[in-house]
């Protein structure tokens, strides 16, 4: 019997393209895929909870464990909030013989294509362009400035399609979960 190598999943993708909605569907439909929890400096959304959703950290505390290098990559997002990936759960879960799954921007990404090139890098593509600023207007949890920030951001993260290894359009949320699900190994329901 062969056995597949614990592979690194990197989804990645421009801003309000889904890739939070993607990463809820994965929890909710299948727990069994372990997703890591990011570090922010940013302020919990309503609903939120810290350890599940992200790990809220003052920026001093941030910048602590960026500085003792238990960050596996970490990138200011937006201009603004810093947002980073513990090192030692992934590293625990892919040493255990288990598949991770990593969603994090763009930066990131590149970032961990420099550590960890094995890795699979999937790009989460919004059907079109309308439909991604639609998505970004419809969200409603950012202002008129952090919206034009956002989309700003989003132009440049949608020309970096080809650094990718391969693209899932989120046209629907399951379909697209479960795309992403299969290419990591796992059996979809
Ligand atoms: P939000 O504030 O809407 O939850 O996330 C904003 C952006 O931060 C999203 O594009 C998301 O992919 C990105 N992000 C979340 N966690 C991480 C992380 O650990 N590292 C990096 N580089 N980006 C992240």
């Amino acid at each position: 019997m062969t056995t597949t190598p614990a592979r690194l999943t990197v989804l990645a993708g421009p801003t309000a393209v889904g890739k939070g909605t993607v990463s809820a569907d994965v929890r909710l439909r299948y727990p069994e895929v372990w997703l890591s929890v990011s570090a922010t400096t940013r302020s919990p959304r309503p609903g939120e909870v810290d350890g599940v959703h992200y790990h809220f950290l003052s920026t001093g505390e941030f910048e602590a464990m960026a500085a003792r290098g238990d960050l596996l990559e970490w990138a200011v997002v937006h201009g603004r909030n810093r947002y980073g990936t513990p090192r030692r759960p992934v590293e625990e879960r892919l040493a255990a013989g288990e598949p991770a799954l990593l969603e994090i921007d763009l930066q990131g990404a590149r970032q961990v294509r420099e550590t960890m090139p094995d890795a699979l890098f999937v790009f989460l593509a919004p059907p079109s362009w309308e439909e991604l600023e639609r998505r970004l207007v419809g969200r409603g949890t950012e202002g008129p400035e952090e919206r034009a920030r956002r989309l700003e951001t989003a132009k440049v993260e949608l020309a970096a399609e080809p650094e990718f290894d391969v693209t899932i359009v989120n046209d629907e949320v399951h379909r697209a979960t479960d795309e992403l699900v299969a290419l990591m190994g796992l059996r979809t329901r």
